[in-house]
């Protein structure tokens, strides 16, 4: 494919960072040939450990298996010529020899004609013999001699030494992925270790100044590492071998250090994050340094990923993911899995792929390939594909969609109604039992905990009130929980009911007023004494809710027609303006009384939000929708709700 130019003109920044955007395609097409063709290296292996590793040579087989003729029954052995007459009304009588052939043992003496020895099902063929009768077919004749009635073919029930495996053949072939049905037959053939392509080492290396380990203390303004731990997991799971070394800060000298260290000690580096020419972001220019040829491509037509720096130094792949951990993960399933996968000798990954509708209209930035990331869940007639996409900041968008689609580098949206490819995820599609879309609540979990208890699955997608009714509408969910404020009627969420769907009470949330304990602007005021000491005070930064927020009707309400410092600072969510507030960028915001106490932040209750849910009647039967009704009366429930500080209805 040829590159295309980005259609938007990239800003001064961006001309600086990316001189030149590849396509995708051309990326991954420069990345390989820099790095392909190239000779696997071999390493012998125990049975145990190959597993996974792809077979470096072919291997063949150095004996018969089985290794003598052995019988597959329990019986007798016997020479076929001595039973041709033998019938119901023609018995022929045969002396047992002295000795019974049980597994492992060999045998002493022939079977001469009109003898017959015990044997065991595995045990060898004694000379002389070409047939086993099994032991049901016999009957007592003497102490040492048994009766037969029926006449045996030769080779009757005789496996011939080689028939399974024969020696000299070839046994597996190079390339093969050893599993445990290869191992099986490894072991059939006595090979203890095997040549394996020896897993390529890959060194992993997050870096940034904010970045905390996990199980480390956060302090102001970090946040714990997540790509170092994905990426390390990624690579086990694609063929590597994976050695993280931690997080180094963005300090060129130290950072240029432990990657040369990485590098001399692995086949390939992988780094995240400090892509860009943010402040602080220097690990590309130390690549540069690093070896021939350097730097293959910085900034791909990709989104998300598009800061993604591709390089090869001295024949070892290096790589520097972009920082966010969808982007990051994105752009490593998508450009490096293929380079990794050919360095362990591993094919391609084979991802299952579904077709699915778009419910709605997916906007795209001309110029770049666009993956989304989505959720499936079943509609009345096939898979629906709804997009997760919390922006490539978000962790879940990655960890939770069941697939993505992609939108090509040439169109600016897919229409709504669109039937898209999904490539899945995981290895197969998961159809949740129960799907509920709308507005979050962290009070939901408490309900459908239950549920995941009997074993349904249940699916909740957080696109808001709205999203939520019109999916409902769709007939896309079973559930959608809303709490919107009717301004005129001063109700919730009955006037926003349509035919088909019926409301279900959910519980109700206590709005108020949050800031943080001591503040003596707040501390045991009423909600309005509190608006006014805020708006008497011009240091006082308050935070708002977006339009269209049951919230934020409130607080509208409340300021009139004030608009003080931080009125146009509208999150989306409770737990941001609790955030906000807690972390000093607000002092007062209007937040719902779980999120406040959850934060530890003092709460002036205003009045209660009605969270609860729109049932699409024609689903009100499924079983999942029952016990899902069930479980929201349920005690249980109610009693989770009230500690976690919600007032069920
Ligand atoms: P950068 O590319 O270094 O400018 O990082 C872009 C964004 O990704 C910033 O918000 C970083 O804090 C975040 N980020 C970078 N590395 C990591 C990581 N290892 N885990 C989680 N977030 C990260
Ligand atoms: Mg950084």
């Amino acid at each position: 494919m040829t590159q295309k130019p980005a259609s938007k003109k990239p800003d001064t920044v961006d001309q600086d960072q990316f001189l030149t955007i590849l396509s995708r395609e051309e990326a991954l097409a420069r990345f390989e040939a820099a790095l392909f063709p190239r000779a696997p290296v071999s390493e012998p292996r125990k049975l145990a450990d190959a597993l996974g590793c792809a077979l470096a040579d072919d291997v063949v087989a150095p004996i018969d298996v089985p290794p003598f003729d052995r019988s597959n029954v329990d019986g007798f052995a016997v020479r076929s010529a001595d039973l041709a007459f033998a019938g119901e009304t023609a018995p022929v009588r045969l002396r047992l020899n002295d000795e019974v052939i049980a597994c492992g043992v060999a045998p002493m003496r022939p079977v001469l004609s009109g003898t017959a020895t015990n044997i065991a099902t595995g045990g060898p063929l004694p000379r002389g013999a070409d047939a086993i009768v099994m032991v049901e077919h016999t009957r007592p004749a003497s102490v040492r001699a048994i009766e037969i009635r029926r006449a045996a073919s030769p080779g009757q029930f005789v496996s011939y030494a080689g028939s399974d495996i024969a020696r000299g053949e070839a046994l597996l072939r190079a390339g093969t992925i050893v599993g445990s049905r290869e191992i099986g037959m490894l072991a059939a053939c006595g090979i203890a270790e095997v040549p394996v392509v020896r897993k390529p080492r890959v060194a992993v290396i997050s870096t940034g100044d904010e970045l905390v380990q996990p199980g480390g203390a956060l302090r102001p303004a970090a946040i714990y590492d997540t790509n170092g731990t994905i990426v390390t997991a990624a690579i086990n799971e694609n063929g590597g071998d994976a050695h993280f070394l931690g997080a180094i800060a963005d300090d060129e000298a130290a950072l240029e250090t432990a990657m040369r260290k990485a590098l001399a000690g692995s086949d390939m580096l992988v780094l995240s994050g400090g892509t860009s020419k943010g402040a602080g972001d220097v690990s590309h220019r130390i690549i540069a340094r690093l070896g021939e040829p350097g730097i293959i491509a910085h900034g791909v037509a990709l989104k998300p990923g598009k800061p993604l720096c591709l390089a090869v130094c001295d024949g070892k792949p290096v790589v520097i993911l972009p920082g966010f951990p969808t982007s990051a993960m994105f752009t490593f399933h998508d450009m490096i899995v293929p380079v990794l996968r050919r360095m362990a000798g591993l094919p391609p990954r084979a991802d299952a792929k579904v077709s699915a509708k778009i419910p709605v209209r997916i906007a795209s930035e001309l110029g770049r390939t666009e993956f989304v990331m989505v959720s499936l869940v079943e509609g009345a007639d096939g898979l629906i594909a709804y997009p997760t996409g919390k922006g490539s900041g978000a962790i879940t968008s990655f960890a939770q969609a069941d697939g993505f689609l992609k939108v090509d580098a040439l169109a600016d949206q897919m229409p709504a109604g669109t039937q898209a490819e999904v490539t899945l995820l995981t290895p197969h599609v998961r159809v949740p039992d129960l799907v509920i879309v709308g507005s979050h609540c962290t009070g939901l979990d408490l309900v459908t905990a239950q549920l995941a208890r009997e074993g349904l699955f249940v699916r909740a997608i957080a696109v808001g009130s709205l999203g939520g009714l019109a999916a409902a509408r769709r007939g896309e969910c079973d559930l959608a929980p809303i709490h919107l404020f009717d301004d005129k009627s001063e109700t919730y969420n009955t006037p926003f009911l349509v035919d088909g769907l019926e409301l279900v009470p959910g519980w109700r949330r206590m709005q108020g007023i949050v800031f943080r304990k001591g503040d003596t602007r707040f501390e045991g005021k009423s909600v309005q004494e509190a608006v006014q000491a805020a708006l008497a005070d011009s240091s006082c930064i308050m935070v708002n809710r977006n339009q269209g927020a049951g919230t934020r009707i409130l607080v509208d309400r409340l300021l009139g027609e004030a608009r003080p410092d931080g009125y146009w600072n509208q999150p989306r969510s409770h737990n941001a303006v609790a955030a906000a507030v807690a972390q000093h960028r607000a002092d007062w915001g209007m937040t719902i009384a779980p999120v406040a106490h959850a934060s530890n932040l003092g709460f002036i209750p205003l009045a209660e939000e009605h969270y609860d849910f729109a049932l699409v009647a024609a689903r009100r039967d499924r079983p999942a929708v029952r016990a899902f009704l069930q479980a929201l009366e349920s005690e249980e429930a109610r009693a989770a709700l009230a500690r976690a500080g919600f007032r069920p209805a």
